[in-house]
């Protein structure tokens, strides 16, 4: 069959794409060099619930959804400040149940998906693969970080990217484990996260559920900072009362803002092909799941990869530009940095919560009334952020006026380049 669109990987990103192209009438094939059941993550992932209504796909449900509603306390460093919010929609999935799901999905309306296929190269809509050529109208570069790389994208650097582990493990004493998270504060079941405790940008992040424990790390390694993986195993050295491991995985995330090119009119890149990742806290789902159907969309109404471009980046990519400032910013910040943000109140559950949702902060009379008392107790840790609030206001309004026009597109490169830097 000569597919409308060939779809590289069969990860969250590939299969979201597949089952919104599929749904639409179009002709999909999903090309994965791996075992379908072995595409994409396996691991979990938070994932805001909004994001699933967004992009049309039901949310997850048990076993899917492996937690949901569970109060989140942000720690600077190791304590004792902290900040904990109680209300948020961060969906705690199991990834590989997911990525089967949309696969599935994807196959029920129509979609074809093949496995043990590389794919090395394309040609305009000719695709070079280990199983021979394929032709497509539109071919889609699904294909994850240092994937096939069908569009010129310069390399992420060593410094935007994090390294991340997420593991599950049996806990061979419940009673000792439950009393672990009581000393610290937190109630058993919900996430506990240490932040900036291997640099500026790093986490250990754990919940208890059941007789199991969840424990998610990431850092952004260079020198002395230990790579996500290194800084889990040390963690986890500690707690005697931990048994095997269940399950789990590692894997680079790029922190940088989404590409400023995304499409060419054949070729359109998604998930973390794009970098289209949430920079603050490194999360790619929501982004790849709501970019699968403003592509499908596009294809469908004849606008094309370049009319997806154009729509994502108008709608998505200055709120992804202005959180990697963030992230950049954050980078700067020690535990002592971190509690002094706390302490003034700038970050608050409310703040905390926005990240967390992947929304821009509201800054309502109850917020800025809050982050004034914070300027007259500690005009320093408000100050530092001025420019970055600035810069991040100047990203929405850069992304907002994304060319429709290609020729604009150097020169509004240049501006964004000046503006936000590299
Ligand atoms: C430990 C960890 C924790 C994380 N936690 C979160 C979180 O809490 N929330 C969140 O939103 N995100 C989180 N992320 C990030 C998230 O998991 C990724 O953004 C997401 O999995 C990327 O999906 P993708 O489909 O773009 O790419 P991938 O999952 O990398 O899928 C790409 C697929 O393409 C296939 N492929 C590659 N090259 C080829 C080729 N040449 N030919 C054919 N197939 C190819 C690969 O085999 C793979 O199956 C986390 C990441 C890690 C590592």
């Amino acid at each position: 069959m000569k597919a409308d669109v060939v779809i590289v990987g069969a990860g969250t990103a590939g299969a979201a794409v597949a089952l919104q192209c599929a749904r639409r009438g179009l002709r999909a094939i999903v090309l994965e060099r791996r075992k379908l059941e072995r595409a994409g993550a396996h691991w979990h992932n938070g994932v805001p619930g909004w994001s699933f209504d967004a992009a049309g796909i039901a949310r997850p449900v048990h076993p899917e959804l492996v937690a949901a509603n569970h109060p989140f306390h942000l720690v600077a460093g190791w304590g004792p400040t902290r900040v904990v919010v109680t209300d948020h929609d961060v969906l705690e999935v199991d990834m590989a149940r997911l990525v089967a799901r949309l696969q599935g999905d994807a196959r029920a309306a129509g979609a074809v998906l093949v496995d043990d296929v590389r794919v090395s190269g394309c040609d305009g809509g000719h695709l070079d693969t280990s199983a021979g050529p394929f032709d497509a109208r539109w071919i889609v570069d699904a294909s994850g970080l240092g994937g096939v790389g069908l569009l010129p994208t310069e390399p992420v650097a060593r410094e935007d990217i994090c390294t991340a582990t997420q593991r599950v493990y049996a806990v061979s004493d419940v009673p000792a484990a439950e009393a672990w998270f009581r000393e610290r504060g937190v109630t058993p079941g919900d996430t506990l996260c240490h932040a900036s405790v291997a640099g500026g940008f790093s986490i250990i992040n754990v919940r208890l559920h059941g007789d199991e424990l969840a424990i998610l790390t990431g850092t952004i390694p260079s020198g002395d900072i230990p790579s996500g993986r290194a800084l889990l195993e040390d963690f986890v050295a500690a707690l005697p009362w931990l048994g095997e491991k269940r399950s789990g995985g590692s894997s680079p995330i790029p922190l940088r803002r989404p590409y400023d090119v995304l499409a060419s009119d054949r070729v359109a890149l998604i998930g973390d092909a794009a970098c289209q990742v949430f920079a603050a806290h490194g999360s790619g789902i929501s982004a790849q799941l709501v970019a699968s159907r403003v592509l499908a969309e596009a294809l469908a109404d004849g606008s094309g990869p370049l009319g997806y471009q154009r729509r994502w980046q108008r709608q998505w990519g200055g709120l992804f530009a202005a959180y990697d400032l963030f992230r950049r910013f954050s980078e700067t910040l020690d535990a002592d940095d971190l509690a002094r943000l706390m302490r003034a109140g700038v970050m608050c559950p409310d703040t905390v919560a926005d990240g967390m949702a992947q929304r821009w902060p509201r800054l309502g009379p109850a917020r800025l009334a809050g982050v004034a008392r914070g300027a007259a107790r500690d005009p320093r840790a408000v100050v530092q952020l001025v420019p970055v609030i600035a810069r991040m206001g100047l990203a929405r309004a850069l992304f907002a006026v994304y060319p429709r026009d290609l020729e604009h597109l150097p020169r509004w490169q240049r501006a964004v380049a000046r503006m936000l830097g590299p």
